[in-house]
């Protein structure tokens, strides 16, 4: 049976998965206590909580537990490395690198950072969306403090050349913080491999809660310090002040944990019902995928169609298909995607573009239903153009 609408927008947020929200409600009425309390059994078990999650999200990136600090999101993650490294290594130099297909999040981080004497060199991206390595290397100075690339683009899905990136990184002695929010729980994470320094995701990218994120701040080879940008009680290690959201760390890390152990076979089912929904519309002419079709995640595929404005398929199908033309935080504006753009698209393509985001529970007949109502819309115009 199809319950409609089709959820097809995973990339904005995910379906909580009912074995986390079960881990998390004992956490909202039993066990209230705050995890900074010391001195009785409810806040003990609190903290007992938040220290199991705290292990399950380590496990899941090949970190120490102590190498996690939680958050309320990715976006704060991503305001915490950026302003907390420019502010603890000043003395160090001013310059970060970052690209310029990053999250808002990142962009926007950086843009404060330069109203504060940052210098920022925002890497351009090839037609496929990756970076030119050789660039990369090329715009390290001695002042220069951070490489920032995220891992995964959360338009496209294209997958950054991490490894590289942390080996240019670590040839310079420069710090490597990557935006892995689309990448957790989606492909294998893994922060010693990767030689990732600081690393941002967040829970309801992974089927976890909402209002619920960490930063990873790597503490040996090298030890990273960060300056806190909450001050407050002193919880988190002092990096991060604020009463911890305990059903939310729990359901984090059971997102975690059911990650590391289903991650495999979701990632095998989401990458074949993605094939065969690409597959299908790239039948239609002028269908093409944008991006580099290899490098990216196994779940997402960014399309454009010739003559077809987005945001009206998107009408057209409201009800019954969810997905999205591109971020959740610009699409709301119908503006071309900035992302799109950085990869040579004019207005048109990118205004026709539809970022489609599998789960966990995508199924083969949501995919059929999805194939079959797109074809109404975008074949009769192009019936008789169809590729052969
Ligand atoms: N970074 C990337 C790459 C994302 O895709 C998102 C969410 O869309 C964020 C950061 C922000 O995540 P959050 O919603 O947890 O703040």
């Amino acid at each position: 049976m199809l319950h409609l609408p089709i959820y097809l927008d995973n990339n904005a947020t995910t379906p909580m998965d009912p074995r986390v929200l079960e881990a998390m409600i004992p956490f909202f009425t039993k066990y209230f206590g705050n995890a900074a309390s010391s001195s009785h059994s409810l806040g003990w078990e609190a903290e007992e909580a938040v220290e199991k999650a705290r292990e399950q999200v380590a496990e899941l990136i090949n970190a120490e537990p102590n190498e996690i600090v939680f958050t309320s999101s990715a976006t704060e993650s991503d305001n915490l490395a950026l302003k907390g490294i420019f502010e603890m290594y000043a003395a160090k130099g001013n310059h970060f690198i970052t690209v310029k297909t990053e999250h808002k999040a990142v962009l926007d981080s950086c843009e404060h950072l330069a109203k504060l004497g940052a210098e920022i060199t925002f890497l351009p991206v090839k037609k496929d969306g990756l970076i030119d390595l050789t660039q990369l290397e090329n715009s390290i100075k001695p002042s220069t403090i951070l490489i920032c690339v995220m891992y995964a683009n959360n338009e496209t899905g294209v997958l950054q050349p991490t490894r590289d990136i942390s080996a240019i990184a670590k040839k310079h002695g420069v710090l490597f913080f990557s935006d892995a929010t689309q990448a957790v729980g989606k492909i294998p994470v893994d922060v010693i491999l990767d030689g990732i320094d600081l690393m941002a995701f967040s829970a309801h990218k992974m089927h976890g809660p909402k209002g619920v994120g960490a930063l990873y701040v790597r503490r040996k080879n090298p030890r990273v310090r960060i300056t806190a940008q909450i001050d407050g009680g002193g919880h988190e290690r002092g990096i991060r002040s604020g009463t911890l959201n305990v059903p939310g760390i729990v359901g984090f890390g059971k997102a975690c944990e059911l990650c590391r152990i289903e991650m495999q076979n979701d990632s095998q089912k989401t990458q074949i019902l993605r094939d065969k929904l690409e597959n299908e519309l790239l039948k239609i002419k002028g269908a093409q995928v944008n991006g580099n079709r290899q490098q990216r995640l196994p779940n997402v595929s960014n399309m454009s169609f010739k003559n077809i404005n987005a945001a009206d398929l998107m009408g057209n199908l409201s009800g019954k298909i969810a997905l999205s033309s591109g971020s959740a935080c610009t699409s709301a504006t119908h503006q071309p995607s900035f992302v799109l753009k950085a990869l040579g698209l004019g207005d048109e393509r990118a205004l026709s573009s539809l970022r489609f985001g599998l789960g966990r529970f995508t199924t083969e007949e949501e995919i059929d239903y999805t194939i079959s109502e797109l074809a109404k819309f975008l074949m009769p115009k192009s019936a008789n153009e169809v590729n052969k």
